[in-house]
């Protein structure tokens, strides 16, 4: 039998919790592309509101979140919290495994947590559209909810590998009123260059950023919005934590382990940072393990090093574990864990040893993820596979040793929308792709010098 632990929504978090405010070593500052030098609000202003401009630099410890957000995460939080009863007697294990399900959201994953605040704070600034990009389609759809609940309008550039493998998902963004376009395109300059250089480019999350960057600051009172990465963003997810630590504290327990998949660093963030937090402030330790794809390894086998967030070299530049921002990973089925770059907040905890990064191949990850379905009934998506992976080495590690961890991962998404992935999975489709030292470092090659 499982065990869910639901909270009322009195119980939905009254603040973000910055982690900011208890790093014991500042984060590097960001840089302008051109000049290099640490950039002011005022170099930011064409890309985000005010609000979300000051979040990123804050050193707040909470940031009151508004009632209009709070009003709209009633929709489906507290997300639950369940034990995997089932999966730790399949593993054969004295490790108790719980997790913290955030497909429950309106779009299946814990996206829409970000989406919402953001679309709000840049309501609340008078701006009238919205440009992003999405790889597998999440981080699309979740923002177009959030702009149709707040009547901004949205362009989505979605990497072309993802709109051709996923219908369903531009169908949906479609369905809140969204404008979806698979990138790269005809309609930013970006995207012409590299349609001319490479006709059958199946694109890239690099490349979709430069062209929702290139929209956002020539089209008037447009915006720009990222899903992930950004300090914000990772400041937005930590409602997860938060919920999940009240959860365990109503049945009186605590975790050793925390997992969480790691694209760009954001569901991570958000379950691990609560946790981190009061550790370091009382002078804790806590096992945090950040698991990414072999096919994309930034935070394994990336460098920790200024770089671009996009391909065109666009953004600014930010210190992150990073592949190289011209890094194509291949057509892997992880869609949203194909970003060459990482959060710098994860890239400088892992730089600090405060969190470790596992990768694992795409076939050891797909296997997790139906032991966990066939066992607990959800059917994660890709990406949180990676999550389930993590956790279920976790469990095997304490049955190895004989200790009896608690170990709380984050199910940050469902697949029902991945069941292509799933059917190429049975069909043998599917393989393993990891790059060599080679290959990384011809990428790596192109970093910026700073
Ligand atoms: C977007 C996404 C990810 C990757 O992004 P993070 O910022 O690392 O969380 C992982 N899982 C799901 C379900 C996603 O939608």
């Amino acid at each position: 039998m499982n065990i869910k632990t639901t909270l009322t929504e009195d119980s939905i978090p009254e603040n973000y919790y910055n982690i900011a405010a208890d790093l014991k070593e500042p984060l590097s500052p960001v840089l302008h592309p051109g000049t290099k030098d640490p950039v002011g609000p005022d170099d930011l202003s064409p890309m985000f509101p005010m609000e979300l401009i000051g979040q990123e630099v804050s050193q707040d410890r909470y940031i009151t979140i508004p009632d209009e957000i709070r009003d709209i995460y009633r929709l489906y939080r507290p997300t639950p919290l369940y034990r995997a009863r089932s999966l730790e007697k399949a593993l054969d294990t004295p490790a108790k495994i719980y997790y913290k399900y955030e497909g429950v959201s309106p779009t299946g994953s814990h996206k829409p947590n970000t989406a919402i605040a953001q679309a709000y704070y840049n309501k609340r600034e008078g701006i009238e559209k919205l440009t992003t990009e999405t790889g597998a389609g999440q981080w699309g759809c979740s923002l177009a909810f959030a702009c149709a609940k707040f009547g901004i309008d949205l362009d989505v550039f979605m990497v072309k590998v993802s709109y051709n493998q996923k219908p369903y998902r531009r169908a949906m963004m479609e369905a809140y009123g969204a404008n979806c376009i698979a990138s790269p395109s005809k309609y930013s300059e970006v995207g012409r260059e590299i349609l001319a250089k490479t006709p059958d480019s199946t694109g890239s999350l690099g490349i979709a950023i430069s062209e929702a960057v290139e929209k956002c600051v020539t089209d008037s009172n447009t915006k720009y919005a990222l899903g992930s990465v950004l300090n914000h963003v990772l400041t937005h997810q930590t409602i997860i934590g938060q919920e999940a630590m009240e959860q365990l504290a109503s049945i009186e327990e605590y975790p050793d382990t925390i997992v969480g998949c790691t694209g760009g660093g954001s569901n991570f963030a958000g379950i691990a940072f609560p946790f981190l937090g009061k550790s370091l402030r009382n002078d804790e330790s806590i096992e945090l393990r950040a698991i990414e794809p072999s096919a994309c390894p930034s935070l394994t086998k990336g460098k920790f090093a200024y770089d671009f967030g996009d391909t065109g070299g666009m953004t600014p530049l930010v210190k992150m574990h990073t592949l190289g921002s011209n890094f194509i990973p291949s057509g892997f089925h992880a869609g949203g864990l194909r970003y060459h770059g990482m959060a710098p907040i994860v890239s400088h905890l892992v730089n600090n040893g405060y969190v470790n990064p596992e990768s694992y191949t795409q076939l050891d990850v797909f296997k997790a993820g139906l032991l966990f379905a066939k066992n607990e009934g959800i059917i994660p998506a890709p990406e949180a596979n990676h999550a389930v992976k993590g956790a279920i080495e976790a469990a095997l590690r304490a049955k190895e040793s004989g200790e009896n961890k608690t170990i709380l991962f984050n199910l940050c998404g469902h697949g029902n929308f991945d069941m292509q992935a799933y059917t190429d999975y049975f069909e043998g489709k599917l393989f393993d792709q990891e790059y060599s030292d080679e290959e990384i470092g011809m990428a790596l090659s192109g970093l910026p010098s700073v």
